[in-house]
């Protein structure tokens, strides 16, 4: 096989990517816009030896999970995979990855999984929510078959600010493995007040000639706009919602920004209106600088009755509506009594350590960014949460130097890592402190697989592992897992 060949193909299995993928003459390609179940005539791009990559040319049988996509870019964008999956498929393929990944990378031939908690397909939260029209959806794509898509789940969102090839000024997404900006500034995922948003900011930029920033040549200013909302300003332009506005500009300072604050605060439920500067040439988003145009520096959210404060810079769950149950999962394997000393490595803004200090003796959190450690101090003071302790810093480094300094205990350990998981000094000082159970809620189901293989390696089981999904329309899943202490027979005995 060789590249401009034309090979009919069935799609047997997805990537992590989302690439479908297809066998032909004992060959794997890997066919983009497919759809597990296609028969598919495809153009190979590009071959190796024993694989390649495939351009779909037309579907010949359509998938029985196939729907038609409720998004205008879905294609070109780089953004959402699945979004020519029915929902139904999608959970079922999410799954499936993290039951291969335990399997083939963790080396757990049969792991105790529990069904994915999927999010309310759009039908249902119509329905649930009809005494709340404001939350109803917008009609985009209701004409498809591809209804049942949650969408409007997302509360962040960065866009970078571009020109289009006649140099009109666009905000959107970068296409998917690119740097080219997609002109979407309604994203169908993300918050309707989005659009307003970017309008005001794109034409601020038009009037004042403010140039966007160019990648290639480190030139322009503004580079990306972050915005953040509440769970109620979500659903739609609730007066009651607070919103974020944060610039991200590769300089000191914008142009007439007294101006542009004028104009956003004109829209209802607007909090905060920060710039961020970033004068680095990389594609890391966000710089460290923060500077206060407006407002306060940060927006408040409620999760399950706790009042949480967000900043710019801090991580937050981006789908409320199901953070909520990724929590109530952790805290159910947590299986606290109220006696116990719980640690929270990787806590951001303290979400999960405020959860769980709720029903335990004392709770410790860990993480690395400062102004979220400011954050879970202040979340734990505004709900009056006396027994959470937070400290700046890596996992990797406060909790080996803690254990051996001043011999810490935990009965439950909680990590909820970035996607590259833990680092070995991580799992090897919870393997000394060996607390009874350990929670490891995961963005990536690979890495929790390398990491639980090497804790089961050494004297924990794995009990249960719950995939939850966080990111619909997306090929990405989160996973609660939790594993305990196995008793062995020098426990029972002494050694
Ligand atoms: N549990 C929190 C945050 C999870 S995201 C929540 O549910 O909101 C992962 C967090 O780990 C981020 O806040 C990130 O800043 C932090 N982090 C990344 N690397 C880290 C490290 N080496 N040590 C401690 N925290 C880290």
């Amino acid at each position: 096989m060789k590249k401009d060949d034309i090979v009919t193909l069935k799609i047997e299995d997805f990537s992590t990517e989302g690439l479908g993928i297809g066998h032909s003459e004992g060959l794997t390609l890997f066919v983009k816009d497919t759809v597990i179940g296609d028969v598919a005539e495809v153009k190979v791009m590009k071959m190796k030896k024993t694989y390649g990559y495939a351009r779909l040319l037309r579907i010949l049988t359509p998938s029985p999970d196939r729907v038609e996509a409720p998004c205008p870019v879905a294609r070109p964008c780089g953004g959402c995979q699945l979004l020519e999956m029915k929902y139904e498929a999608q959970l079922r393929f999410k799954e499936q990855k993290v039951r291969n990944n335990l399997q083939r990378i963790g080396g757990f031939t049969d792991p105790p999984m529990e069904p994915i908690i999927g999010m309310e397909s759009r039908v249902m939260q119509n329905r649930s929510m009809s005494d709340d029209s404001a939350c109803v959806l917008d009609s985009r794509g209701e004409s498809g078959q591809g209804m049942d898509h949650p969408f409007r789940y997302r509360n962040k969102a960065q866009f970078p600010i571009s020109r289009d090839k006649n140099g009109k000024l666009i905000a959107g997404f970068y296409a998917g493995r690119t740097h080219t900006v997609i002109d979407c500034r309604d994203c169908l995922l993300g918050a309707k007040v989005n659009q307003t948003i970017l309008d005001i900011v794109l034409n601020h930029m038009e009037k004042y000639h403010i140039q966007p920033y160019d990648e290639v040549t480190g030139r322009g200013l503004v580079r990306h706009v972050m915005i953040r909302v509440s769970s109620e300003a979500l659903c739609e332009e609730n007066a009651s919602g607070q919103i974020m506005v944060c610039v991200v500009i590769n300089g000191a300072s914008l142009p007439e920004s007294g101006r542009l604050v004028q104009d956003l605060c004109a829209i209802p439920g607007m909090t905060s209106i920060t710039l961020n500067i970033n004068r680095e040439r990389t594609n890391v988003i966000m710089g460290r600088q923060i500077k206060l145009l407006w407002g306060q520096e940060f927006i408040e959210d409620t999760i399950g009755g706790i009042r949480f404060r967000i900043s710019p810079l801090s991580f937050y769950q981006v789908n409320p509506r199901q953070t909520e149950k990724l929590y109530g999962k952790t805290l159910e394997y947590a299986d606290l009594t109220g006696q116990e000393t719980v640690w929270d490595l990787y806590c951001g803004i303290g979400t999960i350590s405020l959860f769980l200090a709720q029903k335990a003796r004392a709770v410790y959190g860990v993480e690395i960014v400062p102004d979220a450690i400011r954050d879970a101090r202040q979340n734990a003071q505004l709900n009056h949460i006396t027994n959470a302790e937070f400290f700046v810093g890596k996992a990797e480094e406060v909790l080996p130097e803690k254990y051996e300094k001043e011999g810490i205990h935990a009965d439950v350990i909680v990590v909820d890592p970035p996607r590259k998981g833990c680092e070995q000094s991580v799992l090897d000082t919870m393997l000394k402190i060996r607390p009874e159970r350990i929670v490891y809620v995961s963005c990536d189901s690979a890495t929790l697989a390398r990491d639980l293989k090497y804790l089961c390696a050494d004297g924990y089981e794995l009990k249960k592992v719950c995939p939850t999904e966080m990111f619909a329309n997306s090929c990405h899943v989160e996973t609660v897992a939790l594993i305990s202490w196995k008793e062995t027979v020098a426990d029972v005995f002494g050694q």
